[in-house]
């Protein structure tokens, strides 16, 4: 089928997905048997990989934004500390969000495509997963299943790639965001501006006039990826 659909590309059709109740995650069918195919990789080598996120509805990214937007959930600063939204401008709060969370409608999760991961030779079950960089490296608790992906990645055995690998200014690192290359580089080739802002125009979106007023540059700086 012709995957530039709209409702595809925007996380509002979800006929492409599969459960793995393996992995607890819900991911497009065509990523499975390579993602349980890392699994494996990583297990011969000795580490357990978990997904932490998988696919994501565009109303779960909305709740999410619009949770931020009002107060409800944390914004945090680079440093990790948060911020008081109540002391920035409009702008300021779109471009701080944005920092850390997808604009509903534009996130790499809304195509089943893209995975957040962790893994280690033994997982703490009470341990609380935070998706943080200092988790990924030194003696951080996945620092050393990083250097084991970094070398699988490198190597080209599979064909997930790391689209946050490194900081543009725009959205934060994200080491552990993995993408599956053959359909998610199909995807962001279909996505285009327009259909965004179709969408967000219709949708209940927090500070929506700011974030169409600054399309442009939003999707400049955290949308398009090379
Ligand atoms: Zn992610």
């Amino acid at each position: 089928m012709n995957v530039c659909v709209p409702e595809l590309l925007l996380g509002l059709d979800e006929r492409e997905l599969v459960d793995s109740s393996l992995l607890a995650c819900r991911v497009h069918w065509q990523i499975l048997d390579p993602l349980l195919f890392l699994v494996e990789r990583a297990a011969s080598a000795g580490f357990v990989l978990k997904v932490a996120s998988s696919y994501r509805s565009f109303d779960r990214q909305l709740l999410i934004w619009n949770n931020k937007a009002r107060g409800l959930r944390p914004v945090l600063n680079d440093a990790g500390d948060v911020i008081d939204m109540n002391s920035l401008s409009e702008r300021d709060k779109v471009f701080a969000i944005l920092r850390w969370s997808a604009l509903p409608g534009a996130s790499r999760h809304h195509w089943g495509t893209d995975i957040d991961v962790y893994g280690s030779a033994h997982i703490d079950p009470e341990y609380q997963l935070q998706l943080t960089v200092a988790e990924t490296q030194g003696d951080g608790p996945f620092a050393e299943f990083h250097r084991w992906l970094d070398d699988e990645l490198a190597q080209g055995s599979s064909d997930f790639f790391r689209p946050y690998a490194r900081d543009r200014g725009g959205i934060a690192p994200e080491p552990w965001h993995l993408s599956y290359a053959p359909l998610a580089n199909i995807y962001s080739r279909c996505f285009m501006q327009e259909l965004l802002r179709e969408q967000l125009e219709k949708t209940d979106l927090e500070l929506k006039h700011v974030v169409l007023d600054n399309l442009n540059e939003i999707y400049q700086r955290f949308i398009v990826a090379d």
